[in-house]
């Protein structure tokens, strides 16, 4: 199934769930200690023991505003990398926003969980000349600056994980907006810094009409990752990863928040609800 798009509302929100396609990943690395066994019972494995995950946004149309949260992997890998990480891409994001009638200058503002390479890969585009400009012209880009400031000077170990290819265009044209902490985009699109995965990691929450949405970034990276002990390999600080999660899972399970994750082979607007022994998802019927 390839939909190009799935949509729910929140409050008076119209939210479209847009895939940048899929990726492959080291089912060990996305599961940490969880044995294969368990794991694999429902992502199954290729012959490299990758398994395929999706590369989600959100639209979300909020009153005078289009906002973009997270921006896939983008169309600028190597060969090496769409054979290491076996990137299928039918139609990319800004093919996505097109057949739902958005053109790259009509979005406001593009929220970025953090600055990993399959998060922020359509922050910019690159022109036949080879120079990359911002995808987004007229969008304010948003992160946390403890996040910006990792990911301009990281250990070398996790440099090629920073693609500067997409950060510094959008520097040189002056719109990142850099928060500290809790901040509002726009009236109802709340940004919650919870750090863990990165060091200036943040979630999304769309709230209108009593209604809220939640895009977990890599905090939750599938509705797998719910279970708390279900840790990724590449979480640079677990404990972290475990007291936010934890938290923040356990209140949208209470408050009846709409769940949305980047990762998640298969879209789906999810509730949670607490099970006999951790969480329960429930798909929600689209808009
Ligand atoms: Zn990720």
């Amino acid at each position: 199934m390839d939909p190009l798009f799935l949509r729910t509302r929140v409050g008076s929100f119209e939210v479209n769930l847009l895939q940048d396609g899929f990726y492959r990943l080291d089912g060990g690395a996305m599961f940490g200690v969880v044995p294969k066994v368990v794991w694999e019972k429902r992502y199954p494995a290729d012959e490299l023991n990758r398994i395929r995950l999706g590369l989600d946004s959100l639209l979300v149309r909020a009153p005078g505003a289009l906002v973009l949260i997270e921006a896939g992997i983008g169309s600028a890998l190597g060969e090496k990398e769409i054979q290491m990480f076996a990137v299928e891409q039918p139609h990319p994001l800004p093919e996505r926003l097109e057949a739902i009638g958005v053109k790259p200058e009509d979005i406001d503002h593009v929220v970025l969980t953090h600055l990993n390479f399959d998060h922020i890969g359509h922050c910019t585009r690159r022109l036949p000349g080879g120079t990359f400009v911002p995808t987004f012209p007229k969008a304010r880009y948003h992160v946390q600056k403890e996040e910006m400031d990792f990911a301009l000077a990281p250990p070398r170990r996790l440099r090629a994980s920073y693609p500067l290819d997409a950060i510094r265009p959008v520097e040189e044209a002056g719109l990142w907006v850099l928060h500290e902490g809790p901040a509002e985009v726009v009236p109802g699109i709340r940004l919650l810094p919870t750090g863990g995965h990165t060091p200036g990691h943040q979630v999304v929450l769309v709230e209108s009409g009593g209604e809220t949405l939640v895009f977990w970034g890599d905090l939750v990276p599938t509705s797998r990752h719910l279970d708390p002990g279900y840790g990724m390999a590449y979480d640079l600080f677990p404990l972290r990863v475990l007291e936010q999660r934890g938290a923040l899972v356990g209140r949208g399970a209470d408050e009846g928040w709409i769940h949305t994750f980047p990762h998640e082979p298969e879209m789906h607007f999810l509730r949670v609800k607490r099970g006999k022994k951790y969480f329960e998802t429930e798909p929600i019927e689209p808009a």
